[in-house]
């Protein structure tokens, strides 16, 4: 049976100076933490409130984008506490971050019960009473000793797997090495040494922890109830097997134990200024973070074309500065620095934070980059956009959104790079070729510059009517886009689509002349106002037609009617062409033959990461009898073909290698003939990148409507 009495001394063997001394730096710790938490906060409250303050009615509803994602089950906490953010890409490194995290989070149970019962209860009791309360003894005492015992261990094996990462791995997303500065223009030395001080100070703080677990078992003889103590008793034993005796672990425990809470303590301290911070950033920026930000942009300030100020930031966006651990997932992904663009979402993340820490006189404690000469975020007076972050890198954003899809702390970058573009675009700031296609847009419709009436030419010669939406009602109102209404590669295959709905049964109707371009490009641009004329320009001409869904051949059509759209007054369904052709499959409205080809696809940013289609386009191929073999980077984990964000109208140039190229070897490293797209704007890019890197011969750029219709009706391939 248990004896009632079974406990440990608190502040065993040290003297009532000692003790002072210990709360007189708790204290001390505990004000410099607050305070520094009360600067960051006072950081936030400058920020804008965006309208309605979204973001926190979204606190209990997060929805992470995961190619995994079950309806109901994307709670922010499930998520936070499954570490699934983290987990989602890299296995070992999301298990071992999972194990530190509920590792500390027990430790952290452990110190606040001990606190409660010593300093609060005990106390307080002993005060009223003349007695000291406790319930730090018995049976509570010897399972608090057999969780926490196994908490700590949990805490140093994780961290143990993230140091050595660390220390030895020479994954590329750990280099700190800037995209856009020489060598020698910058030194993030401190970052780097910031890092090491992190992992070693939690390692100290575990590892005397349990030291002093065991020298403490040691020097009070090993009473057999402590073998409840199970770490320590094994760490108490291996003392005692190296000849360390009682009075020897006593004496050793005194110093070992300071050198434990002074490390915790001035863990603690640190905290707030130091990467040291995402502990607490990080899983509040999940909570707030809404991936819906970056699928429909949110508005300018008020009264302001972008961003021009600190104060024009949101709260939730100097937040999630905060919360960046540094990880470079977005660094590695991003098609702009794999291109040699001078662009790195983390790097344009980091320098957003030193710029506001220094704005706001935040003190950082190893945390931050030198420059010889202040520029960037060092920079002093100058507009933000084309100072602190300098116009080339908000200009190679392609706006794919990959970043945003890997961060595990939910940083929206996306969103902020529009708004500085915005600043851009309000100052005249940008490329002559893009200058010419927004001047296009506006008078013409279209980027291409064409008459508006030459818009539906490509119907001229078909054999089937096309019907007018205008003057008759039909079920799909079909929205084509710029590329696919002028471009001469595509037009065919958008005959070709026409013949397959044609032959399907399938009711629709298209806009002629009052189709204009859809805006979604124009809006990430940063041409807000250009963006809302096109909004109501095709508005009207919806109003004009009679249909009970729109479809759209192109993905970055789809992403703004689908999701933007709506704030203007549009309530149809919008479907991708994709979708339609596999719901014909799926109703067994059209039969196919197999094809019998091996084939490769890729998912176009917009159509996949922005509004999770990937199956449909997948189904059309198996449908076609293909056998389908995915490139390393799918889904989610796409490669964007470097057109987004209106990139596809600016100079690439300067470019090493172009994305499109890129994403042409990784399908020819595949050994497959075709090379499936589902979007107009990849079937230009990859078209051009199958030339450029010299695979004409044995790689074909294909429409997936291709595949369907010579699956469908026989029909022989549209060259390129
Ligand atoms: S959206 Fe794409 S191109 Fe832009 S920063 Fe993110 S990863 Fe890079
Ligand atoms: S922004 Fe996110 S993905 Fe990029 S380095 Fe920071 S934490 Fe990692």
């Amino acid at each position: 049976m248990l004896a009632v009495l079974e406990t440990r001394t608190i502040f065993g063997g040290e003297t009532e100076a000692a003790r002072v001394i210990f709360y007189l730096l708790a204290l001390a710790t505990l004000l410099l933490f607050f305070w520094g938490i009360y600067r960051r906060i006072r950081v936030y409250r400058v920020g804008r409130r965006p309208a309605g303050w979204r973001w926190l009615r979204r606190a209990t509803k997060y929805d992470i984008p995961d190619v995994t994602a079950r309806p109901g089950v994307s709670k922010s906490a499930a998520v936070i506490a499954a570490n699934r953010s983290i987990t989602k890409v890299k296995k070992p490194v999301g298990l071992a971050h999972l194990l530190v995290f509920w590792g500390f989070i027990g430790l952290f149970l452990a110190t606040s019960i001990l606190s409660l019962d010593y300093d609060i209860l005990g106390n307080a009791s002993r005060i009223v009473t003349g007695h000291t309360y406790s319930f730090f003894r018995g049976p509570f005492y010897l399972g608090y000793n057999a969780v926490f015992d196994l908490a700590g261990l949990l805490a140093i094996i994780g961290s143990v797997m993230l140091a050595l990462r660390r220390w030895f791995s020479r994954e590329p997303q750990l280099d700190y090495t800037r995209a856009e500065i020489p060598e020698g223009g910058y030194s993030r030395s401190k970052i780097v040494l910031g890092d090491q001080v992190f992992m070693v100070g939690l390692l100290l703080i575990l590892v005397t922890g349990l030291l002093i677990q065991g020298l403490r078992i040691d020097g009070e003889g090993f009473p057999s109830f402590e073998r409840w103590t199970w770490l320590g008793w094994l760490i108490g034993k291996m003392f005692a097997s190296f000849g360390v005796g009682a009075a020897s672990a006593r004496s050793a425990h005194a110093w070992l134990w300071w050198v434990h809470v002074g490390s915790a303590l001035a863990f603690i301290a640190y905290l707030p200024f130091s990467k040291a911070l995402h502990i607490l950033s990080a899983p509040t920026n999940l909570v707030v973070s809404d991936p819906a930000n970056i699928r429909r942009l949110p508005a300018p300030p008020e009264g302001a074309a972008g961003y021009a100020t600190f104060a024009d930031f949101t709260p939730k966006e100097l937040l999630a500065f905060d919360s960046c651990t540094k990880c470079g997932r977005c660094h590695y992904v991003c098609p702009a620095r794999t291109a040699g663009a001078p662009l790195s979402p983390r790097d344009f993340i980091l320098d957003l934070r030193q710029w506001s820490d220094r704005n706001n006189q935040i003190p950082l404690f190893l945390d931050s980059e030198d420059r010889p000469t202040p520029s960037g975020p060092l920079a002093g007076n100058g507009p933000l956009a084309g100072t602190v972050i300098k116009e080339r890198t908000l200009w190679s954003c392609t706006t794919c959104m990959a970043c945003v899809e890997i961060c595990p702390v939910g940083v929206e970058h996306v969103p902020t790079i529009v708004q500085l573009r915005r600043s851009l675009v309000d100052r005249g700031e940008m490329d002559p070729t893009l200058q010419s296609a927004l001047q296009n847009i506006s008078t013409q419709g279209n980027s291409f510059g064409k008459s508006a009436r030459m818009r539906a030419r490509w119907t001229k010669g078909l054999d089937i009517p096309i019907p007018d939406a205008r003057k008759e009602p039909v079920e799909y109102l079909w929205f084509l886009g710029d590329f696919a209404s002028f471009d001469e590669r595509l037009v065919e295959i958008s005959r070709t689509l026409a013949k397959v709905l044609n032959s399907a049964g399938v009711s629709f109707g298209i806009l002629y002349e009052d189709e204009r371009n859809a805006g979604n490009d124009v809006r990430r641009v940063g041409e807000e106002g250009l963006f809302e004329m096109l909004v109501e320009s095709n508005m009207r001409a919806f109003e004009k037609a009679d249909f009970t869904r729109i479809v759209t051949t192109d993905p970055h059509s789809l992403n703004t009617l689908r999701n933007e759209y709506p704030a203007f007054g549009l309530d149809k369904e919008v479907l991708h062409y994709s979708e339609l052709l596999a719901g014909l499959v799926y109703r067994g409205k059209v039969e196919l033959k197999p094809l019998g080809r091996r084939v490769t696809y890729h998912d176009p940013c917009y159509l996949g990461r922005y509004n999770r289609v990937f199956d449909a386009p997948r189904a059309v191929i198996g449908a076609s009898g293909c056998e389908l073999l995915e490139m390393p980077r799918n889904r989610t984990n796409s490669f964007c073909c470097g057109a987004g964000g209106g990139r596809i109208w600016m100079d690439d140039s300067f470019l090493e290698e172009r994305p499109s190229v890129n994403r042409i070897r990784e399908a020819a490293s595949l050994g497959v003939e075709y090379f499936v797209v589902a979007c107009p704007k990849d079937y230009a890019m990859f078209s051009d990148a199958v030339k450029t890197a010299g695979l004409e011969e044995s790689m074909k750029v294909v429409d997936i409507v291709e595949l369907f219709s010579e699956a469908l009706i026989g029909a022989d391939l549209v060259e390129a």
